[in-house]
C-alpha cells in the first residue's frame, strides 16, 4: 500500500453525482433509513471514466495491495465508507444505513482488486472511536478517526512495514495492524507474489554490493549498471508492490536507495 495522490473529479460526480446525493438525502430527511446496496446508481459512482481516472490516479494498481489490475480481474470502484451499511468488527451485527450520501463523492472512491474489497474489508468500516461515527449527512465525518488507512490521506508506510515480504505494524501501530487485517495484506497468495519479487530484488542487490566491493571487475559492474536501471524501475509507483521494494531497498542499500531518490 502506497500514498495516492488523489486528482481531480470526474465530471460525472460533480454533475450527475452531486444531483443523486441531493437526492437520496431527501429520501432520509423525508424519513428513509435504510439503503440498500441496489438503490445506488453504478452507472454514476462506477462510470468509465470515474474508473479510468482511478486507475490513472492508482498507477493501475489495487489501492490497497499494490497487485496490478488486469483485464481479467478489472477492480471495483469501492467506498471506502461503506455506502449501504457497515460493520465496526467482523462479527457484528450489519448496521444501517451506511454512508449513503458520500456514494458519489470522488474523495469516498478508490478502485481496489475484488479480493481486498469482496473478500476481506467488504463493508468493514471499523473507528477508534465508534461513538464518534456519523450517522447521517447531517454529521460531520472529520470527527471520526478510520482504523482503516485511506491511502489518499495517510502515508501508509508510517504505519506498514515489511519484514522480507510480510507486512507488519510498525511500532503496533492500531492504524497498520488493522488495515493489514481487515484487507488480509498477509494473505497467503499476496506474500508469495511478493516473494518472487524480493528474490529478484535480492539478486540484484547482491550483485550491487559484489560490484561495489570490486571496482575493477569490468563484467561485473555493468551487470550492476543494468540491476540498478532494473531496481530504479522497481520502486515506481507504476510497479507492483512497491511498498515492499521500498522497505527492502532502504534495508540493504540505503546509499542506492539514497542516488536513486535524487
Ligand atoms: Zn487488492
Amino acid at each position: 500500500m502506497i500514498f495516492i495522490q488523489r486528482s481531480a473529479a470526474p465530471e460525472i460526480l460533480n454533475l450527475v453525482g452531486q444531483v443523486k446525493i441531493r437526492a437520496i438525502c431527501e429520501e432520509y430527511d423525508q424519513g428513509k433509513r435504510t439503503f440498500e446496496s441496489d438503490s445506488f446508481d453504478k452507472k454514476v459512482y462506477g462510470h468509465q471514466t470515474v474508473k479510468q481516472a482511478l486507475i490513472l490516479m492508482q498507477h493501475g494498481k489495487c489501492c490497497y495491495c499494490e497487485s496490478k489490475i488486469k483485464h481479467i480481474c478489472p477492480g471495483d470502484v469501492e467506498h471506502y465508507r461503506p455506502k449501504a451499511e457497515y460493520r465496526q468488527q467482523h462479527n457484528d451485527a450489519i448496521q444501517k444505513p451506511g454512508y449513503y450520501w458520500l456514494a458519489y463523492t470522488w474523495d469516498n472512491l478508490l478502485l481496489s482488486c475484488e479480493r481486498c474489497n469482496r473478500q476481506y474489508k467488504k463493508n468493514l468500516f471499523p473507528l477508534l472511536h465508534p461513538e464518534k461515527r456519523a450517522q447521517c449527512h447531517k454529521d460531520d465525518v472529520c470527527i471520526e478517526t478510520p482504523l482503516l488507512i485511506n491511502p489518499t490521506i495517510t502515508d501508509p508506510k508510517n504505519h506498514i512495514g515489511f519484514r522480507d515480504e510480510i507486512p507488519y505494524p510498525i511500532d503496533d501501530s492500531i492504524y497498520g495492524k488493522t488495515t493489514i487485517k481487515i484487507l488480509g495484506l498477509d494473505r497467503e497468495a499476496l506474500n508469495e507474489s511478493r516473494r518472487d519479487k524480493l528474490a529478484v530484488l535480492k539478486l540484484f542487490v547482491d550483485i550491487i554490493k559484489k560490484a561495489e566491493a570490486s571496482p575493477n571487475e569490468t563484467a561485473l559492474q555493468q551487470l550492476a549498471a543494468d540491476a540498478r536501471h532494473f531496481l530504479l524501475e522497481a520502486i515506481k509507483p507504476n510497479a507492483e508492490y512497491t511498498a515492499m521494494t521500498e522497505a527492502t531497498l532502504r534495508k540493504h542499500l540505503i546509499q542506492l536507495f539514497h542516488d536513486l531518490e535524487k
